[in-house]
């Protein structure tokens, strides 16, 4: 009632929800109106069924004699232009500042050297990945930006594109890595999970739909997308299905799908929205300056690769001794294309992701590291919330080594350390604030297991 009474009072004041002028839903419900002459709001939808059904060519005039803006020109719509106010406050993107500067500019191409250099401030550890990937990421950037200006009379050399497989344990640091060195060249990133993805036509998102993430995350700038970064997290859950006879859809197919997106093609994405639709407008992106960067834990690779060791130095004079490589902690770091094939990813696949780089499982002292070295580590952030309320916060080394052995435990990599540190600074985190007498707080390793509290000095 209340929303009808709205719709027949003039609403000119922002205070009041829209309301569909055919199916009489609020915007809250409907989603953002379209504003049509004479005051008339019309929600997606309905606007889109009206579009359907004109193009079918089975438009039930009767039904929708009343509508004023079928008096329209159908032409008229494309050139109506749509007020800004159909868009919610909260949808509607705020253009980025232009002093902004990134902290390396990818059109000065940044030396490998100093790629690696800004990810030390912040990815502990997987010195091999971080070189591997600094250098892939100046290649890339060049061969990119080198394509605008080769000069006259120059042999034209063409410079192949250097996508990124990464293979390493879970929470080692894989889509950390890549969100930062995103960040740092201020390039957008899309992140999808190729668990989601499906073979079109399939229930599950098209391989296409990553694009459109890269889009949004541009806002919608398609230049800028184009230079991006997108990672496909989840790359080992698409191996081939082994002994089925099934259509492997989201399997072997998606990895089919992907190889066009990974070599460079021109993808057509709606723009604003995720799925294709008379009204969405629509993008072509070109992927082929797009990093692709594949990631993925890849379980029993290290098996088929001890396998594959183990065969090879037990034959001859140099036979070696079976478990040689059991205990050896960079086996990943000898996987070859070999290796991949055998778990179940196709040759054309892994041919177009040149440049295979592997993560180390997080050791014990790497786990104290990243609770308090990076940039924006978890225990510096605690120290600065407790800052504002004036009190110091201190956490003692063996309490740090205390929450790194909880961690190994879990075998979550990293990700097991916020979970941790969560569970017992919710109490400090509560009670501090309380007492305004309290100026420094020890985080002692008997807090932690149970068997003290933590070390309160006052002020004063
Ligand atoms: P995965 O390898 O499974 O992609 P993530 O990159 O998502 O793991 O790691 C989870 C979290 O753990 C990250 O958000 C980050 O805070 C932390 N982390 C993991 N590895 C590192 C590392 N080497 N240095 C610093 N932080 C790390």
């Amino acid at each position: 009632m209340e929303e009808k009474d709205t719709n027949q009072n003039q609403h000119t004041e922002d205070e009041y929800e829209k309301i569909c002028y055919i199916c009489r839903r609020p915007e809250s419900k409907a989603g953002a109106m379209i504003r049509m002459p004479g005051n008339m709001c019309l929600c997606h939808d309905c606007m889109q069924k009206t579009f359907d059904a004109v193009t079918k060519g089975s438009v039930d005039f009767s039904q929708i004699s009343n509508m004023p803006f079928m008096n329209l020109n159908l032409g008229d719509l494309a050139n109506m232009k749509i007020p800004d106010t159909a868009i919610p406050e909260k949808k509607r993107i705020r253009k980025k500042k232009k002093e902004q500067k990134p902290e390396l500019d990818i059109k000065d191409i940044p030396a490998p050297h100093r790629i690696k250099s800004s990810l030390d401030d912040y990815v502990i550890g997987q010195e091999k990945a971080k070189k591997a990937i600094s250098v892939a990421v100046y290649n890339h950037y060049k061969r990119v930006f080198s394509k605008n200006k080769s000069q006259e009379g120059e042999e034209d050399v063409q410079i192949e594109k250097s996508n990124l497989l990464m293979i390493g344990p879970t929470g080692s640091g894989k889509t950390y890595l890549v969100k930062t060195l995103a960040r740092l060249l201020d390039v957008p990133l899309a992140i999808a999970d190729a668990t989601a993805l499906t073979e079109a036509g399939y229930i599950g998102d098209d391989i296409e739909s990553v694009i459109s993430k890269l889009l949004a995350e541009a806002d919608n700038d398609v230049e800028k997308a184009e230079r991006g970064i997108v990672f496909i997290d989840e790359i080992d859950k698409i191996g081939k299905k082994k002994n089925t006879n099934a259509r492997d859809v989201s399997g072997e197919s998606v990895q089919q799908e992907l190889l066009k997106l990974l070599e460079g093609s021109l993808v057509e994405v709606p723009v604003g929205s995720n799925q294709k639709n008379a009204l969405t407008p629509m993008a072509t992106v070109n992927t082929d300056n797009i990093l692709f960067i594949c990631g993925g834990a890849f379980p029993d690779l290290e098996d088929i690769i001890k396998q594959r060791l183990n065969k090879t130095s037990s034959i001859g004079f140099r036979a070696e001794l079976k478990d040689r490589y059991d205990d050896d902690p960079d086996l990943l770091g000898h996987v070859t294309s070999k290796d991949l094939r055998a778990f179940g990813m196709i040759p054309e696949f892994l041919g177009r992701l040149p440049v295979v780089v592997t993560f180390q499982k997080l050791t014990r002292s790497m786990l104290v590291d990243i609770l308090r070295r990076p940039k924006n580590a978890i225990v510096k952030q605690y120290i600065k919330l407790l800052a504002m309320d004036e009190v110091k916060l201190i956490f003692e080394d063996e309490a740090l080594e205390w929450i790194a052995d909880e961690a190994m435990k879990r075998d979550t990599g990293a990700r097991a350390l916020r979970a941790i540190m969560e569970e017992f600074m919710l109490d400090i985190m509560f009670e501090v604030p309380k007492d305004p007498g309290i100026g420094t707080v020890v985080i002692t390793r008997d807090y932690l297991d149970k068997s003290g509290g933590p070390r309160i000095e006052t002020r004063g």
